[in-house]
């Protein structure tokens, strides 16, 4: 499609845009009492306005009924997590019973290392990407030290090549292959938070598969921003936030996943709690524990209903809306907003390098750009003038235009508030 840099063209856009209704679904914050541009959905998801609505729910049925909520509420609290592992499932392309809703992003992705991080003196390794979001990097080196390794010997970054921006997916594989028989496990984000580069999961799992280590992913770039078929890659677990793209709410519940293949598999160790035993028995207080026979078992408190209400609320919207529509403005509003950085950059005589990669299979929501000669009174600029963006130093933006919320019109008025800015040194 020929891109017009214009008010006019980008409103026409927005007119044939589907997913147009869904803006007025969510509550933008303002600056000078105009609605944000709001490029961060990567980072902290806006409100959906039924949020509200669903948290009350749960408010007014612990004021009306106490205790007994966790039966007699409306939507009962005792199983409250179980509605999301059919929605979950077809968003992540899993069975509802390999999906989950509990704790929080990084205690999830230890806990499922206490299930697929079993060391031994032979094969003891973890295969990360070099740079990981920091969270990931002290829990793969505080899990390495918990069984006695060396991190400096353990773990095994990938490393871009000298001079570029993103992996290789050959260089991924040849580096588990080269680790073989000692690697224990391969764990990388499924989109790389700094670049937006979406990785080949299928075939990376594939070849952690080939040298017998198991497979997990980091999706909390992921989920509800790329297409994933977890069950069909034979991913061995995953997990993901819920705050960034499916805008659940500040430091919100994580979803995971547990290949169906481990369900009831006694060599696999996990922590236990009450609310992992088997639904049906649960209050009868039996001193022995029953998983249930699904990802739920690695549930271990009751769970956090106030904070799923949310969650829930957003889900639903997903659900009604689907991956595939949302996937489909999204390449389209992240290829305008391209298309914009390029004209604009070519009226101020910038140079701006987009990192994030060229290829559709290797990008999502997520432009990471270089702004070549300016500095942190340009992101000041943006932000008094209503443009939310990501800063990191030295001069990089993270620009994540959600389909679900952000219109074409938006990209246009970003691109002329970006020219101002610059100009106006
Ligand atoms: C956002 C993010 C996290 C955050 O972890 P929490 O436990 O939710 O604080 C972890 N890992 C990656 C890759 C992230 O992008």
């Amino acid at each position: 499609m020929q891109f017009q840099n214009s008010r006019e063209f980008a409103k026409d856009l927005d007119k044939k845009d589907k997913l147009a209704k869904y803006r007025n679904e969510f509550i933008f914050p303002k600056v000078n009492g105009k609605e944000v541009i709001y490029f961060v959905g990567n980072s902290l998801g806006l409100q959906p306005k039924k949020a509200q609505d669903y948290v009350n729910a749960v408010m007014k049925d612990w004021a009306e009924l106490g205790v007994e909520g966790h039966f007699y509420a409306e939507k009962p609290w005792w199983d409250y997590h179980e509605r999301f592992s059919e929605k979950l499932a077809k968003i992540v392309g899993a069975e509802s019973s390999e999906v989950t809703v509990m704790n929080t992003l990084t205690v999830n992705l230890h806990l499922l290392m206490v299930s697929f991080y079993r060391p031994t003196e032979k094969r003891y390794k973890i295969i990360c990407e070099e740079k990981a979001f920091p969270s990931d990097q002290y829990m793969i080196a505080s899990q390495v030290r918990f069984h006695g390794f060396d991190p400096s010997d353990a773990i095994v970054e990938i490393k871009k090549r000298e001079g570029e921006h993103n992996f290789r997916t050959e260089d991924i594989l040849e580096k588990i292959h080269e680790v073989g028989e000692e690697c224990a496990l391969v764990l990388i984000g499924g989109v790389n938070y700094y670049t937006g580069q979406v990785f080949d999961m299928e075939r990376i799992t594939r070849a952690g598969h080939d040298v017998g280590a198991f497979v997990g992913w980091d999706l909390a770039h992921a989920a509800g921003n790329i297409e994933l078929k977890l069950s069909e890659w034979d991913v061995d677990f995953a997990a993901w936030c819920s705050y960034k793209y499916m805008n659940s709410g500040p430091g919100n519940a994580s979803g995971c996943y547990i290949n169906k293949k481990y369900h009831n598999k006694k060599d696999i160790p996990r922590f236990e709690g009450w609310w992992g035993h088997k639904k049906e028995r649960r209050f009868l207080m039996e001193p022995e524990f029953q998983p249930e026979p699904s990802a739920n078992a690695w549930q271990i408190s009751n769970a956090p209903v106030l904070a799923l209400a949310p969650y829930l609320a957003s889900l639903e919207m997903f659900d009604e809306v689907g991956m595939p529509a949302l996937i489909e403005k999204r390449d389209k509003i992240v290829a305008y907003l391209e298309f914009i950085l390029h004209e604009i950059d070519k009226e101020v005589e910038s140079n701006f390098e987009i990192i994030t990669p060229q290829r559709q299979e290797e990008r999502a929501t997520q432009l990471s750009v270089f702004l070549h000669g300016e500095g942190r009174e340009l992101f000041k600029y943006l932000m008094d003038n209503g443009v939310i963006t990501d800063w990191r130093e030295p001069n990089v933006i993270r620009l994540a235009p959600a389909p679900f919320y952000c219109s074409f019109e938006d990209m246009y008025e970003f691109g002329q508030i970006l020219k101002r800015g610059i100009l106006k040194k």
